[in-house]
């Protein structure tokens, strides 16, 4: 067995939103609000079906994601979390993280999940511009990240994420440095910052296909990219991860374990799970994940083991996305040089580690690193 294998995440999905965002691909769905309590039900058989093989393995980290969780009452939530420690080992001081929509929580339900052991909080803000959220179909305001934000810390929630987008149709780098500040203004203990990108099944994927929208221009990303690392490194955020910046000591341990490739159980419709070089996915559609799991069956949808180039190469880009960074041994001779010389990556203590710019150029570095 391998030292991966002593600790692992889990991750929860919960596929139930609001409205549907024009650029999302995830396994979310608008008006399933029925199916609630019955999906609440089939978590918590899930969990029993799956823990015996996981016997013995401590789980350090706990992530509801979705979909919006926080559409889900704090009862269930509550229950859920006490079923998923029940049959696991989880630590006690396990990272315990829920994904929220700002309009779905007040400081009553943010007090009843800090109290149900959801200690983290990452809300999806995405930005402080009423235009850009027009673009991105969010049906929040800036108005209520801020008021759920406040709301947050006043019922005690200390370590809380705020998840950023940039690129969205009209939006300047003028505005995207606006959210950047204001985001920075309150404080939160860590900053997710993507840069959105077209999915084709998606709502946006068609309009930019028709032509309607414009694609987002990388040339802009790119600035945005090197804005958002100014500004949240001068404002004391460590840049961990592409796409993440902490204060110190609050770096995602969730995420951390995909990146770092350990393992991990996957709980809920279409959510994956990863072990031993393999990963397993549950069907996506929650109504047939629910009648598997009403059957007595465990969900799953299928399986893939990784062929040692494929884990290879996944290792090498996991690394460089963390600032791990690969021994300097892995690269053929010659191979690293012009990464080096034009300053995409760096050599720190026999490994080659990425700087902001290689991290832009990530997917090229790769490539030219591994050919
Ligand atoms: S709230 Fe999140 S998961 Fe739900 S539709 Fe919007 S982007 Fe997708």
């Amino acid at each position: 067995m391998s030292a991966h294998l002593e600790t692992a995440g889990i991750y929860v999905h919960v596929p139930f939103c609001l409205t549907r965002c024009g650029y999302c691909d995830f396994n979310a769905y608008a008006g399933l609000d029925h199916l609630a309590s019955r999906y609440v039900g089939a978590l918590l058989s899930e969990a029993e079906l799956a823990a015996p093989a996981w016997e013995g393995v401590e789980v350090v980290s706990v992530f509801l994601g979705g979909g919006t969780p926080t559409t889900l009452e704090v009862a269930d939530l509550k229950a859920l979390l006490a079923r998923v420690r029940s049959v696991f080992a989880v630590t006690p001081d396990a990272e315990v993280t829920i994904e929220a929509n700002p309009d779905t929580v007040d400081e009553q339900k943010l007090a009843g999940l800090l109290e149900a052991g959801y200690g983290r909080l990452s809300m999806g803000a995405q930005s402080f511009d009423r235009s850009v959220l027009a673009a991105l179909e969010r049906v929040h305001q800036p108005a209520s990240v801020i008021e759920a934000f406040r709301a947050a810390r006043a019922v005690g929630y200390d370590n809380v994420n705020l998840d950023l987008i940039y690129g969205a149709a009209g939006e300047t780098l003028e505005s995207w440095e606006r959210t950047l500040r204001e985001t920075i203004a309150l404080a939160p203990s860590h900053i997710s910052a993507y840069g959105l990108t077209i999915e084709p099944a998606t709502a946006l994927g068609r309009q930019v296909a028709r032509g309607d929208v414009p694609a987002p221009d990388p040339d802009l990303q790119a600035d945005m990219f090197e804005a958002a690392c100014c500004l949240l490194g001068d404002a004391g955020y460590g840049h961990y991860e592409v796409s993440n910046w902490a204060r110190p000591g609050y770096e995602c341990r969730h995420n951390l374990g995909y990146w770092e490739r350990r393992p991990y159980v996957g709980l809920g419709a279409g959510a994956h799970g990863y072990r031993d070089g393999s990963r397993s996915w549950n069907v996506r559609p929650p109504e047939e994940y629910l009648s598997m799991i009403e059957r007595g069956e465990l969900p799953v949808g299928g399986s893939e083991n990784l062929e040692p180039a494929d884990a290879y190469l996944e290792e090498v880009f996991l690394r460089l996305r963390i600032l791990q960074g690969i021994p300097a041994s892995w690269v053929d001779d010659g191979r690293a040089d012009p990464y080096l010389e034009t300053g995409l990556l760096i050599r720190d203590d026999g490994h080659l580690v990425p700087t902001e710019r290689g991290m832009l150029l990530l997917n090229e570095l790769v490539l030219g690193l591994t050919g």
